[in-house]
């Protein structure tokens, strides 16, 4: 998919435009308890198109200067992005920070559209000739409050998508990566999956993504390790931040099939393995946990038990990802990893027999009926797969409404004990017949 970066001073309103562009989206989405959502990264879709959206203004650059801010998260759009936003403001017509924002963004190669905010109303369009000044030909009048002109800016955006490479792996290659903090050992881990019995195919430095992929085979499976933290140019300022990281982390992600969330098992559980992992859930991608360090860990035969009761109660929403317990360090039990990662993989894109579906559902019903509300009795007359990566399931009833989300969660477990779907999130939609 292809990334958007909205770029511009503070106040032009960059996050009212990225919440109009994805806002629909995020809305559907789960909420995790305990769980902050951070709104700099999110996928979006326009016509046909599907594509990533970074709202630069969510990423502080700790306590440099007004300038230096704008500059760096200028810099992020051109290294993170494959079409940047330029957003300013109509109200105030073109300032200094917005001629400085230009200067960086003339010096890349990237595609920039540039869009005047703030455009409320037509009286106010005649302002936007003098934006033509900034050198990045004709702007878009848009109105973030008032959702207008997103549509024209969106088709010139996507215009540039054509240009655009995006990498192709072929659907048997199996694409995992590694989230976790810092420190937990996940470069080590990548070392030590990596040893001298893989063959690896090639290393291949991402030009526009500026990530390394790792492409592998091993017992006649592809697998590429798409790696986030390796190999950055280091000395740019906003490389240390924590949000900068989690949008690495995040581009990585969407880009996997699987992730490994990989924990401290000498250090144990903290908030922020819990906030990552959310991440990944959230994806819905595969997930498989890893516990690293297990070497340096003083056991007993209850060890391992109890770290999982743990894991478990820390990770409620991962209750299907597999636990791994093994030491990058000293590879121990690091060939039960692989076989956790094909299995979360092909259950990921697992589609299940439609009759057999509907006898899981029915059976369901048969065990359990189906909620009421003022008097009135859900209806299910008949359930299907609708996609995969992660499975999803369209359950088509009288009225959606009806569907209570007790209920639902209990279908859902049933078809999960029916199919197993071990390693992957499942999801179940409702819809009017
Ligand atoms: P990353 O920041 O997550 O990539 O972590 P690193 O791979 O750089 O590892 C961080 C530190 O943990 C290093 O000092 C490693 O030597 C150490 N480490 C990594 N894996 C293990 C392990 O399995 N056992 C032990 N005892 N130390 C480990």
């Amino acid at each position: 998919k292809p990334v958007i970066a909205i770029v511009g001073r503070p106040n032009v309103g960059k996050s009212t435009i990225f919440n109009r562009i994805v806002g629909e989206r995020v809305s559907i989405v789960e909420d995790i308890p305990g769980v902050t959502r951070d709104r700099i990264y999110s996928s979006g879709e326009w016509l046909n198109y599907q594509f990533n959206l970074i709202d630069t203004g969510g990423i502080d650059i700790g306590d440099e200067p007004f300038l230096a801010q704008i500059r760096q998260q200028a810099e992020i759009a051109i290294d993170e992005a494959d079409v940047i936003i330029f957003l300013t403001n109509g109200r105030e017509g073109v300032t200094a920070a917005d001629e400085e924002v230009a200067k960086i963004l003339y010096r890349s190669k990237k595609p920039v559209v540039l869009a005047v905010n703030k455009v409320d109303n037509p009286e106010m369009r005649a302002s936007i000739y003098d934006f033509y000044a900034l050198g990045f030909g004709e702007p878009f009048p848009i109105s973030g409050s008032h959702g207008l002109g997103l549509g024209d800016l969106l088709d010139a955006v996507a215009e540039h998508f054509k240009n655009i490479v995006t990498e192709e792996y072929d659907d048997e290659t199996i694409k995992f990566s590694l989230i976790g903090r810092p420190n937990v050992g996940k470069s080590s881990l990548v070392n030590a999956l990596l040893g001298e019995d893989r063959v690896i195919v090639s290393n291949i430095a991402g030009t526009t993504r500026d990530a390394v992929d790792t492409s592998y085979r091993y017992e006649g499976q592809d697998f590429v390790i798409i790696d986030t933290a390796g190999m950055r140019k280091k000395g740019k300022v906003y490389e240390s931040t924590e949000k900068y990281s989690v949008l690495r982390a995040l581009k990585a992600i969407d880009r996997s099939d699987v992730v490994l969330v990989v924990i401290d098992g000498e250090e144990g559980i903290i908030e922020q393995d819990k906030k990552i992992a959310g991440y990944a859930h959230e994806a819905g991608r595969a997930v498989v946990i890893v516990v690293n360090k297990w070497d340096a860990v003083e056991k007993d035969e209850k060890t391992m038990k109890d770290f999982e009761t743990n894991i478990r109660e820390h990770f409620l929403f991962l209750d299907y990802a597999p636990i791994v317990f093994l030491s990058a360090k000293t590879t121990r039990r690091i060939h039960t990893l692989l076989p956790k990662i094909i299995l979360a993989s092909e259950n990921h894109s697992l589609r299940v027999e439609t009759s057999v579906l509907n006898d899981v559902i029915m059976d369901a019903v048969a065990m359990n009926p189906t909620p009421t509300d003022k008097g009135k009795r859900l209806k299910i007359y008949y359930a299907t797969q609708v996609a995969v990566k992660p499975p999803a399931f369209a359950i088509f009833v009288n009225e959606p409404e009806l569907m209570h989300f007790s209920y639902e969660r209990f279908l859902q477990n049933r078809i999960r004990d029916a199919f197993g779907f071990e390693g992957t999130p499942i999801k179940i939609f409702a819809r009017a017949r």
